[in-house]
């Protein structure tokens, strides 16, 4: 549960995630101009701010800049614009993460909680993410199949909760250079691909017979529980 302010000019959108984020226990505010939000944001009032990229009176990477002149606040970018270079651009000047519209509350809320816990170095020892029998414990770092510990090396846990974090959402190579590998310039595809079996194998799965990892050509890599 976290303080929120939500900066987003639509008042449908604006009112649906104030709303459900409220249901799941978040103090919300909202503001729907660039200037009433920035004032907000830098106010200290708040650990995570949603900002919407398309704003009346100010272009919303504008905002995220005066933002971080005077506040390391968390941010966390909302954006209907399907434009990789500009997103990265973004993260790059000091957003945390971005969802992209239209997003669920669920994933909403998922990306918040991931900000959050990374924001406050990720030890949190109680944080763990579970996703069917897989569970994952950030702090320990440690990943269970079932009861049994996996064995996976430090750039495969990273993989793995990179994934875990955004359960049942694809996720593209471009994204896992930015996030997992911190090269958010592109890189090697293949570091990508050969990470992935290893972990399918850890998990005991095949490419052909995928239970958690799900990888869609031109699309991305999923983790998802398996069918039962
Ligand atoms: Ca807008």
């Amino acid at each position: 549960m976290a303080a929120v302010l939500v900066i987003e000019d639509d008042p449908r959108i604006r009112a649906s995630v104030a709303e459900r984020l409220a249901e799941r226990g978040h103090h919300v505010e909202t503001a729907h101009r660039a200037m009433d939000g920035i004032r907000l944001a830098v106010s200290g009032q708040f650990e995570i701010v949603v900002l919407d990229l398309g704003l009346p009176d100010l272009d919303g990477s504008e905002a995220l800049q005066m933002i971080r002149a005077v506040s390391d606040v968390p941010v966390l970018i909302a954006t209907a614009r399907d434009d990789e270079a500009g997103i990265i651009q973004l993260l790059d000047a000091g957003a945390d993460d971005y969802v992209t519209k239209p997003f669920s509350a669920d994933h909403l809320e998922a990306r918040i909680r991931a900000v959050l816990r990374r924001r406050s170095g990720a030890e949190d020892e109680n944080t763990v993410i579970s996703v069917g029998d897989l569970s994952l414990d950030v702090g320990r770092r440690e990943a269970r199949l079932g009861d049994e510990l996996l064995d996976l090396t430090a750039k495969e846990f990273d993989l793995l909760a990179f994934l875990a974090e955004r359960a049942d959402h694809y996720v593209n190579k471009r994204e896992l250079l930015a996030g997992v590998w911190h090269q958010p310039y592109g890189g090697a595809d293949k570091t990508i691909d050969v990470h992935l079996s290893w972990l399918r194998r850890k998990l005991g799965e095949t490419a052909a017979e995928p239970r958690y990892i799900h990888t869609k050509r031109g699309v991305g890599v999923r983790l998802s529980a398996p069918m039962p």
